[in-house]
């Protein structure tokens, strides 16, 4: 019974070795498996002709020297697989023609008997006893197993293809159980003996291998049980032709054989292209995912390029900024009115880009993930009253806006509209869109309010204009980077199209919602912004 296993073994590993084969033979992967699990099978195979043959010495030494002219090849092989595996076959040829070159080298030594002599019996077999070369052939035989889960191990590590992760993990384990438990069949050389059920590490090595080639291949599998299904089809009716007398029967069965075959051939070539077209969308992912990553570090290099040219900006804008102020202010004597209207004029824009950059530099922390968010518990109507009222005050101080906009601000006395956000952040939205409605609207009101919905605790804030409004088009973009009205470019030209941007990303941070509406162009805009209680 027990001798049984290694024939088990072998049958299993061959069938294994057919069936991959079968499933691509056009892919070295495949072909490097078959040869591999051919030896394996061989060596399993040899191995059962050995054990039943114990009772002939010269039985013994026929099979146990054909079991090693396989068993001296494994080595070579099984490196060969595995840079096959791993995409360095290019690199690595000549460590592998070496190896190749040892085999042989063991192969024809094989037959000395500096490499086996002498016949060990034991409880469940026999076996060659070991020579000083058979000593020189565990040292290669382990060397070269060690090398291969060392490029195995080294391309788990690195690769990005996740399905060739999986399929590296699966064969370095099945190689290390090869090592381990396979390895123990040399023992009876070294007149230890050994249980025969070691045999079955060649059938759970080749058959994870092939586990781990099949892998994400199912399609392949389609392709070979379509081409199977339809041989044994063709094969079957053929044979009934040939079996039966009657001819009326037969002309019937050569008829059904013609559909048979038509069919067949439609179905083959129907799942070879099925099998093709995913060839190449797994490709092109490959490609994309490749593209992505280089896409990635780009936005990145930009991100951090932002970052550092605004720093480098704030300084000296700070100080032309600081010297026209104080130029206003009189600090350097009385100013000549032209000359004060330029240095407002100076003033103004360097505000401006003051603003800009701070969008700028908003932008790349949230790109890179390092904006960092205050939480603490204060009165939102407070925030806004003192915003509207400060706009309020810079309106009636505009030449051009002074007489002709009006800013209101409405909230429920009696509601408590305190709310748990970054107070800093949350100005910058709401001044933002304040500052927006009064750019935005050339004469008319800017309505500012605030309401509470008594279900949920929500707080809306509301920011009414009678503006120039949104149209079709620019409303999906509104939110986006660089997102801007392209009439405005005419009517008000310094704008960045990233306040609005930076806004919506400082409010989803809040698990808040802010949004736009508005009837389309001329006719007024609405801004909102809900925030609830945010842990
Ligand atoms: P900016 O105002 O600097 O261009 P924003 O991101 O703040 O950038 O706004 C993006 C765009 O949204 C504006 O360019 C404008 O087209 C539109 N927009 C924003 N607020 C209003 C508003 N109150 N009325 C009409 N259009 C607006």
């Amino acid at each position: 019974m027990l001798t049984l296993f290694p024939l088990v073994s072998a049958i299993l590993v061959f069938g294994l070795a057919f069936f991959i084969f079968l499933v691509n033979f056009r892919s070295k992967v495949n072909l490097y498996f078959t040869l591999f699990a051919f030896l394996i099978g061989s060596w399993l195979a040899g191995s059962y002709f050995l054990i039943n043959s114990c009772g002939n010495d010269n039985d013994i030494i026929f099979w146990d020297r054909l079991i090693y002219a396989f068993v001296v090849f494994i080595p070579a092989v099984t490196y060969h697989f595995s840079i096959v595996f791993t995409e360095k076959e290019n690199k690595k040829r000549l460590l592998a023609t070496s190896l190749y070159l040892i085999s042989f080298g063991f192969l024809f030594l094989n037959k000395s008997d500096y490499f086996l002599s002498g016949i060990f019996h034991y409880k469940y077999g026999c076996h060659l006893q070991f020579g000083f070369l058979h000593n020189l052939f565990i040292v290669f035989f382990g060397v070269a197993i060690i090398l291969s889960l060392f490029n195995l191990f080294k391309y788990y590590k690195v690769t990005n293809n996740e399905v060739k992760k999986v399929q590296a993990f699966f064969i370095f384990l099945a190689l290390f159980i090869l090592a381990t438990l396979g390895s123990l069949a040399f023992l009876p050389a070294y007149n230890i003996p050994i249980y025969p059920v070691v045999y079955f590490s060649g059938f759970i090595t080749a058959g994870i291998i092939a586990y781990a080639i099949l892998k994400h291949r199912l399609f392949d599998i389609k392709t070979i049980t379509a081409e199977l299904f339809t041989f044994a089809l063709w094969i079957a009716i053929l044979v009934k032709i040939f079996l039966i007398d009657n001819n009326k029967e037969k002309i019937i069965d050569a008829g059904f054989l013609a559909y048979v075959t038509i069919f067949g051939v439609f179905l083959i070539r129907s799942v070879l292209k099925e099998v093709l077209a995913r060839e190449q969308i797994e490709e092109l992912a490959e490609r994309l995912e490749f593209a992505n990553l280089r896409l990635k570090q780009l936005d990145e290099a930009k991100s951090d390029f932002i970052s550092i040219a605004s720093h480098q900006l704030r300084t000296p804008l700070t100080a032309i900024k600081g010297y026209a102020s104080m130029m206003l202010e009189g600090s350097f004597g009385k100013v000549p009115v032209r000359a004060h209207n330029a240095t407002d004029k100076i003033f103004q824009s360097a505000q401006r880009l003051v603003l800009i950059i701070g969008d700028f530099l908003d932008i790349s922390h949230i790109e890179q993930g390092t904006m960092n968010y205050e939480f603490t518990d204060f009165d939102l109507k407070a925030l806004v009253k003192e915003l509207a009222d400060e706009f309020k005050a810079t309106v009636e101080n505009h030449p051009n806006k002074a007489k002709v906009l009006k800013i209101s601000f409405e909230a429920d006395e009696k509601e408590n509209f305190s709310v748990k956000a970054d107070q800093n952040k949350i100005r910058q939205v709401v001044s933002n869109l304040i500052d927006n409605s009064i750019k935005y609207t050339p004469e008319g009101l800017v309505k500012i309010s605030l309401s509470k919905n008594a279900e949920t605790e929500k707080v809306l804030l509301k920011v009414e204009d009678s503006g120039i409004g949104i149209n079709s088009e620019t409303m999906p973009n509104l939110f986006k980077k660089f997102g801007r009205a392209k009439s405005l470019s005419s009517v008000y030209a310094n704008g960045s199209g990233l306040g609005l941007y930076v806004a919506k990303e400082i409010i989803a941070a809040h698990k808040g919602k802010i949004w736009a509406e508005s009837e389309g162009e001329g006719k007024g805009s609405n801004f909102f912004v809900e925030l609830g209680k945010v842990a």
